[in-house]
């Protein structure tokens, strides 16, 4: 992938949105700052009603904020209608034309803005080839099916050249295998045309699979902003951590740090190196976090850091979860890819006990 430039396209400053007023007042979005760099696959991350639609709808100027600022490119686009933004949007329902053929709802936007006649026929040629739809192009939209349609809408937000595009969880409607296969589709459109995108989802793994950086949401905030990797093994707070992949949290106390790591006793007795977020300088009571596959099983239990009973084994096909009861009652998941050599031979109910792989243990903020 070539680096990805440094200027920011979108600047989001202190944006907060009220529905309401009153009782039954809601803040969509609470003081929310985000800056969203060029040529970037910028992905929301979030459940539903945290605020990702109301945000991209206050990009597109469907809505306006009602404190804060929008910049493009630096300038404030508040003055700016939906139709003069240089921004389009992919709705989850497509919101096509169906009785309009392929090339003429691709070519929609640009007949919209008067482009000549010969120009709007080259683009629609251009897009057709870019999202594989040449041979369809007579098709009426009513006559194409579903993941079609995706690739149709795409190319029709894409043919006047947005500076950026919205998507407002545009594979929601499409089954698991189209799904994985436009996950990847969509990245190879991001990648060629160099266009930033703004990706919304609530769903985990299509951010991971297809992000250069996620903002994570809760409740109208933005919690964390990472590249996939950072969020996964570097979660700041225990909503992220959650939310993100399958993790266990461990109640500890800080006996001692120096530079990003702690020592942590666990309730046990036994003492882990935790990592901890920057800007955070943890004391006291702490949780501690670590990813069911930074954990490993062990037969003796008089060197492991937990310990408990093997309560069961779920079988996924490309790994395997065994669910261990601890002795102080919670529960911890240990995961193995069940091509990893060493095969595990635990049975449900023996005694096993757990040790952390190195920087497996994180403590969060609180
Ligand atoms: P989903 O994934 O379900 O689409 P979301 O994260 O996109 O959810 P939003 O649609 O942005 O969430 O909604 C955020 C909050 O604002 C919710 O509590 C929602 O009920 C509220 N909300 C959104 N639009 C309006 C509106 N026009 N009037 C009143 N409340 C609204």
């Amino acid at each position: 992938m070539p680096d990805k430039p440094d200027r920011n396209a979108i600047e989001v400053v202190n944006v907060s949105k009220i529905f309401g007023s009153g009782e039954g007042q809601v803040a969509a979005l609470d003081k929310v700052s985000v800056s969203i760099r060029e040529n970037e696959f910028f992905t929301l991350l979030g459940p539903s009603g945290c605020g990702k639609t109301t945000l991209l709808r206050l990009i597109a100027g469907f809505d306006f904020p009602s404190a804060g600022e929008i910049l493009l490119y630096g300038q404030d686009i508040a003055p700016l209608p939906p139709f003069k933004r240089p921004v389009n949007t992919v709705f989850q329902s497509y919101a096509l034309f169906p009785h309009m053929t392929v090339a003429d709802n691709i070519g929609f936007g640009l007949e919209m803005l008067g482009k000549p006649k010969a120009e709007i026929a080259a683009r629609v040629a251009q897009m057709l080839k870019l999202v594989k739809m040449e041979t369809l192009s007579n098709r009426r939209t009513s006559q194409i099916s579903g993941g079609q349609q995706q690739r149709v809408a795409l190319a029709r937000a894409l043919a006047p050249q947005p500076k950026v595009l919205l998507l407002d969880e545009p594979l929601s409607a499409l089954d698991y295998k189209l799904r994985k296969e436009m996950q990847i589709e969509l990245k190879r459109l991001q990648h060629e045309t160099g266009i930033t995108f703004i990706f919304v989802t609530h769903d985990q793994e299509e951010a991971l699979t297809m992000s250069d950086r996620i903002a994570v949401m809760s409740s109208g905030k933005i919690l964390q902003v990472g590249a996939p990797r950072d969020i996964y093994d570097r979660p700041a707070e225990r909503f992220v951590a959650d939310f993100i992949g399958e993790t266990n949290f461990l109640e500890g106390t800080v006996v001692s740090k120096k530079s990003g790591v702690a020592t942590v006793k666990l309730a046990s007795g036994a003492t882990v190196a935790a990592g901890f977020p920057e800007n955070f300088d943890p004391s006291g009571a702490v949780t501690v976090v670590v990813r069911p596959e930074h954990a490993d099983l062990i037969a003796d239990v008089s060197k492991s850091t937990v310990s408990g009973t093997l309560a069961n084994v779920v079988y996924f096909g490309t790994d395997t979860h065994y669910h261990v009861k601890l002795d102080g009652g919670d529960n911890f998941i240990v995961r193995y890819q069940n091509s990893r050599s060493g095969a595990v031979t635990f049975e449900t109910g023996a005694k096993v006990g757990i040790v952390f792989e190195d920087d497996g243990a994180r403590i969060l903020r609180d």
